[in-house]
């Protein structure tokens, strides 16, 4: 019985050698130690009927053949393993000025928010607050505060939502809403800023959302005049659109302010030619602004004849849009990811 586990051995080890792939291997050791029908197995289980001495000795002879085949399989398995993969990774083409695959993918500022946080740079600069305002509004603060009392005509071009068995609570039309609120609170002389999200009920177009970005400003202070609001929006739009932006103010009516105007830059589409987007006229409306009101300035606790104030107001949406060149105000809201990776 010994020379049959000493033969089994010498021709495993030899087969285990000329083994030429993991397939192969695994067919032998089914073939030697496979547990109903392997030829050492069935071996091995033929010592059960060897007497005790004889036991003692072949058995420890065959433990040790069974343990020499099993490390040499499984050598030759990881001798196999190795080979096979260098083999494979062979195969594979290399490029080695392909750049390294994005671990995560990571997300990223909206277009609405590079501009906003832009502008809140430069306004600290010349020393703006940046201030924030609820969205749900009283009607007091949204309207009556800056000088459009009920029934006046400026309320119908802003419909907005209100709350149902609360009609003094609407969601803010502009953040103007924030001028009367910011004087009660800190009081003359005032700078600041307070850029936000306000509310439109009218039907989508290109143009057109129901929900749109505002940044407001407004400044009070004694001895201010026309000349500071102009310098200040100047800096304003040469910072967003470069240096060579021309600014012209043409008179406009809105409420809380007197006078009012219509800030307009040359065209960043067409530098002034004409174009569609300019409707041919070279020049792009991008803000409202114009001197407080003496009523506004009132209803914010401060002595109108003391101190005067300008007040501008951005549409953060179509200074997006116009950067960089969007015709659709309805993709900055859309969560489109198309849209959003190229920012
Ligand atoms: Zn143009």
């Amino acid at each position: 019985m010994l020379e049959q586990f000493i033969k089994i051995k010498n021709s495993a080890l030899a087969e285990i050698q000329s083994v030429k792939n993991s397939a192969e291997l695994e067919a032998l050791e089914n073939k030697l130690l496979g547990r109903k029908n392997g030829e050492l197995t069935n071996l091995l289980k033929g010592l059960k009927d060897l007497s005790s001495e004889e036991k003692k000795s072949v058995g420890q002879a065959a433990n040790d053949v069974k343990q020499t085949i099993e490390s040499a399989m499984a050598e030759k398995k990881s001798e196999l393993a190795r080979a096979e993969w260098v083999k494979s990774s062979e195969k594979e083409s290399m490029d080695v000025t392909q750049p390294a695959l994005p671990s995560k993918s990571r997300g990223h500022f909206h277009p609405i928010t590079l501009v906003q946080n832009k502008l809140e740079d430069l306004f600290a600069s010349m020393g703006f607050m940046v201030l924030d305002g609820p969205e749900l509004e009283s009607d007091y603060y949204n309207f009556t505060a800056v000088n459009i009392p009920e029934n006046h005509p400026a309320r119908d071009t802003q419909d907005t939502f209100y709350i149902k068995k609360h009609p003094n609570w609407l969601m803010r039309t502009q953040t103007s809403s924030v001028q009367v609120r910011a004087m009660q609170k800190y009081g003359a002389p005032l700078r600041a800023i307070v850029p936000g999200r306000c509310f439109r009920n009218e039907s989508t177009d290109a143009r057109h959302e129901h929900t749109l970005y505002q940044i407001e400003g407004v400044v009070i202070d004694s001895g201010i005049n026309f000349g500071n609001m102009k310098a200040v929006l100047e800096q304003v739009v040469k910072n967003l659109y470069g240096a060579e932006t021309k600014l012209r103010l043409r008179p406009k009516y809105y409420p809380f302010v007197e006078p009012g105007v219509n800030g307009e830059i040359t065209c960043v589409l067409c530098q002034g030619k004409g174009c569609r987007v300019c409707k041919q006229s070279g020049w792009l409306e991008i803000f409202g602004a114009g001197l407080i009101h003496p009523n506004v300035i009132k209803e914010g606790g401060i002595d109108a004849k003391k101190y005067q104030g300008f007040a501008f107001g951005f549409g953060l949406d179509r200074l997006v849009m116009l950067k960089y060149g969007i015709d659709e105000i309805r993709v900055l809201k859309s969560g489109e990811m198309k849209f959003l990776e190229q920012f």
